[in-house]
């Protein structure tokens, strides 16, 4: 960091004195993957979990109701070295997850000084807890540039959410995280390369753009630990938008790029840590390469567009992760253009891409 904030109040001693029955984090490793549920008066139920990784990691879960009911929710990181910690991305920023931050800051916690907020990449799910922890914790946001122009960009009519199920209270929600996620003020850039230190830690952003154009993981290279956001998750693949908003080509380069540090522990945006690093990613390498062929074999069978294609290799796909298949299968042919293998021709009326084979 290059600038400090002003002296940190210590939390408040007695909320950390209530939780005194459990084991502090610093102490528990034993219990790793503790799970306890959050007490629960009224309205909606939320359960929270702590989960201590090693002696510099816990990773903080709030699971909310979110737009798919299997789609493990998004991870707030907590680095830590002493009493100095780092959060890496901040999760939903509605107040039932910010209640449940809060009560963690000041309970088990609480001793934590958080300097830093590093966000991965600015999709609401990691960024709009962000405003309210930054005030709470009295913490610098950061991320790379290309994505805090993004943060701050109103997102269109067409990336709305007429996709989602029809859920008064969760299209609430989701208004509050956009509106959060627009209003989370950036204290830090943090360009390819550039560095900032979480006690004796060293922090690397790390660009790796694909899933968002400014999208950074953070390696810390004491301990050889990659927050991976959400190019490689604990569980399953990661959506990768067609241009301009997502991007194959780098997605598949950004890969490379983190293959090549060796980490031995990936962090993600999504689900639990990664130990088989090398082969985490060899299996998201070749999943694009089956992907890539299933559409070049469709296309040759005959099939004419994106939505024919879309609806061949997602037969079944639930409501609320159509706009992201869709999305998958032009990224993938954005990709196939690029290379000079497919054509495309956009049909605005249909809102159809007709595709075909450039030999
Ligand atoms: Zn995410």
């Amino acid at each position: 960091m290059t600038k400090k904030k002003s002296v940190k109040k210590p939390a408040p001693k007695k909320a950390a004195a209530k939780a005194s029955s459990k084991a502090s984090p610093k102490t528990s490793a034993a219990g790793k993957g503790k799970a306890k549920a959050a007490p629960v008066d009224e309205g909606p139920k939320v359960e929270t979990r702590t989960n201590v990784v090693n002696d510099n990691l816990l990773q903080h879960i709030v699971v909310v109701r979110q737009f798919s009911k299997t789609f493990p929710t998004s991870n707030v990181w907590l680095l830590h070295d002493g009493n100095e910690a780092a959060l890496i991305d901040s999760g939903f920023g509605d107040d039932l997850c910010i209640e449940e931050r809060r009560k963690f800051f000041q309970g088990d916690g609480s001793n934590f000084n958080v300097r830093t907020i590093a966000f991965t990449h600015h999709h609401s799910d990691h960024t709009s807890g962000g405003r309210r922890l930054r005030e709470m914790l009295r913490a610098e946001t950061a991320i790379n540039p290309l994505d805090e122009v993004l943060l701050h960009t109103p997102p269109s009519p067409s990336e709305g959410n007429a996709d989602l199920p029809d859920d008064p209270e969760l299209a609430e929600r989701v208004a509050q995280w956009t509106e959060e996620a627009l209003n989370t003020p950036i204290d830090r850039p943090l360009q390819d390369g550039e560095t900032f230190k979480v006690g004796g830690l060293t922090v690397r952003a790390v660009h790796t753009p694909g899933h968002t154009a400014g999208h950074n993981c953070y390696f810390v290279e004491e301990t050889l630990t990659l927050f991976t956001g959400d190019n490689v998750l604990g569980v399953g693949t990661s959506a990768i938008g067609p241009p301009p908003r997502g991007d194959m080509q780098q997605y598949l380069d950004s890969l490379l790029r983190m293959r090549a540090l060796q980490a031995k522990l990936f962090a993600p945006g999504h689900g639990p840590t990664v130990t088989a690093t090398d082969a985490k990613i060899q299996e998201l390498i070749d999943h694009r390469g089956v992907r890539d062929r299933q559409i070049i074999n469709l296309m040759e069978k005959g099939y004419l567009t994106d939505r024919q294609i879309r609806r061949a290799l997602y037969p079944e796909i639930q409501k609320g992760l159509r706009r992201a298949a869709a999305g998958q299968v032009r990224a993938h042919l954005a990709r196939m253009v690029g290379q000079g293998i497919v054509t495309v021709e956009e049909d605005e009326a249909e809102k159809i891409w007709k595709v075909a084979l450039t030999k």
